[in-house]
């Protein structure tokens, strides 16, 4: 297996980076791009041995980074922004070829969110105190100590943006990491790796170990010197991942799917609700936070569906390096597989195809919009992770909450409405880790962000993300 290969004109190891080094293994994986399904290249197929060998220089690592000033850890975390800034352009091309979200998003949003990460957590690190109070002439001082390692595992549908949530708080709270990303979008996690070496992170600080979730993954979340765990995925895999994890009773944070509602109500500016719906087809469906269930008011339930069919059906699907291009490829054969196999299941339960409900050539899925919906349905009840939306009409407040919180999930909910008064009830009524009123996918990094139910466990975001990668004490000292 050669130990680098060349993607989009860009040289990528192939290899994990643990312990300040590039490690092969015997096995390998296939990589391909969704774009045209074409092979890009063999990548270390990481099990226990690796996790074991990640881990450990994690460990070896972490007394020295956690004693580093936090002056120290902020500054070389801005270095890593400097880097990712200098390297926008090859992170969204390899990131677009791997993953085959649209290149002009991750040249102009993504890849320079993927800095603003490490600037974010690096600044918020410096201004993170708690002021001391008093008991009976005592004071307590409450601090955050660094963990200890922590594993980080994430998905492919946002890899670098996703991985860098956890990296950059993990680093700044004072911790070593070890990162899995996803086998299906192995790429830009190798060059974030070649990033932090170039811009002086100590060797072992950040690890990065590749391979099948099913082969490493319990080598790592059920290790005993894994002092936290973050995953961002599925919720089957969170579950087994939960399982591990209790031999130790390591702290999990749990980013997991949704599916989430999006309710117009009649006195909505209806251009705006249409707009907003049809963002919900933004990478090719593949968004955790997506409102795929919209909810419209019956009153004006016929005149959205039109405006939503005008505007979606004028969607450019196609080569997300193209500019004009809006829906790019979905991630894998198998994952078109289960998009298809939700709507073929939908439709003989008796839905209603407005758009779409077919493949394309290669591996694009027509936008769809499916109506005569049952509330209980599987379509209206699981994560399909493409771009399949379903429409169900209400009548009156009441209707729309009972809906729009009838999932097992509690991710986000988006709520359009003329009315301030009517957004804050129904907003206050809502499960959701995330309300949006009148707009859509705006976040901010000093919010909380996490899932209700089995959405998620926790919030990260600001301090909460130090909460969880602290193990948080309070000295209490004599007068
Ligand atoms: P997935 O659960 O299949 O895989 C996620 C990661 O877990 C991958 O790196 C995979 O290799 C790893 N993994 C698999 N089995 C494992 C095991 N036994 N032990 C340890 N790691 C293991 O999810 P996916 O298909 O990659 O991602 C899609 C899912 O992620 C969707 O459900 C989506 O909603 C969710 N998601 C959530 C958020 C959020 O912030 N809430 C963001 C993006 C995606």
């Amino acid at each position: 297996m050669p130990d680098k290969i060349t993607v989009a004109g860009v040289s990528v190891d192939t290899r994990h980076w643990i312990g300040g080094e590039r490690v092969a293994s015997a096995g390998t994986f296939a990589d391909h791009s969704p774009i045209d399904g074409s092979a890009l290249g063999e990548i270390a197929r990481g099990g226990p041995a690796e996790a074991e060998a990640a881990v450990a220089a994690a460990r070896d690592a972490f007394p020295e980074w956690a004693a580093t000033p936090r002056t120290e850890r902020a500054r070389l975390l801005h270095a890593i922004a400097d880097g990712v800034e200098k390297r926008i352009e090859e992170l969204a091309i390899v990131e677009t070829t791997d993953n085959g979200a649209l290149l002009r998003s991750h040249r102009r949003g993504v890849i320079p969110r993927v800095a603003h990460n490490f600037r974010f957590f690096a600044d918020w690190l410096l201004s993170l105190d708690h002021e001391d109070f008093e008991t009976r002439g005592h004071t307590n001082h409450v601090s955050w100590d660094p963990a200890g390692p922590c594993v980080l595992i994430t998905p492919w549908n946002a890899p670098l943006m996703l991985a860098t949530w956890k990296v950059a708080p993990a680093l700044a709270a004072g911790n070593t990491v070890v990162l899995k990303p996803a086998e299906w979008s192995p790429l830009t996690a190798s060059l974030l790796a070649d990033i932090a070496a170039e811009a002086g992170l100590p060797a072992g600080v950040l690890n990065v170990v590749q391979g099948y979730g099913s082969e490493i993954g319990d080598a790592l979340t059920s290790h005993p010197d894994v002092r936290r765990i973050s995953f961002t995925g599925s919720v089957p895999t969170a579950k087994r991942i939960a399982e591990s994890a209790a031999a130790q009773l390591t702290p999990l944070s749990l980013e997991l799917g949704g599916k989430s509602p999006l309710l117009v109500f009649a006195d909505a500016d209806l251009e705006l609700a249409v707009d907003l719906a049809v963002e919900q087809y933004d990478n090719a469906g593949q968004v955790c936070l997506a409102g795929t269930r919209l909810l419209v008011e019956e009153t004006v339930a016929e005149e959205f569906t039109r405006r939503f069919v005008e505007k979606a059906t004028a969607l450019e699907q196609g080569d997300p390096r193209d500019e004009t291009t809006d829906i790019g490829p979905n991630i894998h054969p198998r994952q078109l597989e289960k998009i298809d196999g939700f709507v073929r299941r939908a439709v003989a339960a008796g839905a209603r195809t407005v758009i779409g409900g077919h493949r394309k050539d290669g591996q694009y899925y027509a936008p769809t919009l499916l109506t005569d919906v049952a509330q209980d349905s599987e379509i209206v009840q699981e994560e399909v992770f493409g771009p399949v939306l379903t429409l169900q009409t209400f009548a009156g407040e009441d209707e729309a909450v009972r809906l729009a919180n009838d999932t097992r999930f509690g991710l986000a909910a988006t709520v359009v409405t003329g009315d301030r008064d009517r957004a804050e009830r129904v907003t206050a009524r809502l499960v959701a880790g995330t309300v949006w009123v009148n707009c859509f996918f705006v976040r901010d990094l000093q919010a909380p962000f996490g899932g209700s139910r089995q959405s998620g466990v926790g919030r990260e975001g600001g301090t909460w993300s130090f909460d969880f990668y602290c193990d948080l004490k309070n000295t209490v000292t004599a007068p």
